[in-house]
């Protein structure tokens, strides 16, 4: 595949993808006990240059994730950027960018404890464009399945083996003709989609639920708040407080936002539109001036990005 063809960084060095292999006894492959991150790059055709998104704060998290389930890296913040800066012009990439750290319990064994084992980190690269059809407008259902809460497998520790609980959503969602998945909390409030975070707008508020709602605590969530709460022109003001199902039916606008998903409209929901049906003027203003700055267009955000080459 395209994918095995790009060099990546694993066991201390850079090296083709398709060399970098792991045993089938990998605790984390026999128990999901790993942390990964998405990062994106994006390719600034008119300055010939690639910046890196919110790269320190995606480690930052990275190394607190890494904690919750007891994985130790030799590698700081400082160097794992330096590595991923490196493995991008080792690729020499002149398009947009998904970047992938790992972070595993390496140790072959059955054993089930996260003490006394080796921790290993790969991070590999891969072209990648939209994700999802950030235009039309999605067309999503609330999921059938509950999201995990934080005393069973915490959502905010971007933890592998939690993933399936992602899987299972999306899947039934894609199967029955749906874009994506909404999870409501064992409580049954809105918390978030399969792979993004999400917002409502209702007349001049724009409303996320707090961190407290088994959410991933998404990079691209606070950077939309800080936009937000910075670009007053816009006139929203941010709340962050539970969200109740049906107030997501009777939103004027709804929008989910992650490093995959990006900024995207969402239009419809269990087979009502939201809205008028068509993507939101409030979400589509955000969407311009988030690429806007992710992309390193604007002055004022210089400091979301970082420069590749
Ligand atoms: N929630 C979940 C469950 C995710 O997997 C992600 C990451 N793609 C997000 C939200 C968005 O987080 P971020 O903005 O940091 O990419």
């Amino acid at each position: 595949t395209d994918l095995e063809t790009n060099w990546c960084y694993f066991k201390g060095e850079i090296m083709p993808l398709a060399d970098a292999k792991v045993s089938v006894a990998t605790h984390a492959l026999n128990y999901g006990t790993a942390c990964f991150e998405g990062i994106r790059a994006y390719w600034n055709d008119n300055q010939q240059q690639m910046y890196v998104l919110k790269m320190r704060e995606h480690y930052q998290r990275f190394l607190r994730n890494c904690g919750l389930i007891k994985i130790k890296l030799n590698q700081t913040v400082e160097d794992l950027c330096n590595i991923t800066l490196e493995v991008l012009r080792k690729n020499q990439y002149k398009q947009d960018v998904y970047i992938r750290p790992l972070a595993f319990k390496a140790t072959p064994t059955i054993k089930l404890m996260l003490s006394g084992l080796e921790d290993e980190v790969t991070i590999y690269t891969f072209p990648m464009g939209n994700y999802v059809d950030i235009s039309s407008g999605l067309n999503v259902s609330i999921s059938s399945w509950q999201r995990i809460n934080d005393n069973a497998i915490p959502a905010r520790g971007k933890i592998c083996g939690a993933y399936v609980n992602s899987a299972l959503a999306v899947d039934d969602a894609l199967q029955a003709g749906f874009d994506e998945a909404i999870f409501l909390t064992k409580d049954g409030n809105v918390s978030e989609g399969s792979s993004c975070n999400l917002f409502i707008i209702r007349g001049k508020e724009l409303i996320t639920p707090a961190v407290t709602e088994d959410i991933l605590e998404g990079i691209t969530r606070a950077a939309i708040i800080e936009l937000v709460s910075a670009e007053e022109d816009l006139g929203l003001r941010v709340i962050e407080r539970p969200i109740d199902r049906s107030e997501l039916y009777q939103a004027d606008e709804v929008f989910f936002c992650g490093t995959g998903v990006q900024v995207s409209p969402v239009t419809r929901i269990d087979d009502r539109a939201i809205g008028n049906g068509t993507p939101g003027k409030f979400t589509l203003e955000i969407q311009k001036r988030y690429f806007a700055a992710a992309r390193g267009d604007n002055d004022k955000y210089m400091h979301w990005v970082t420069p590749v080459y």
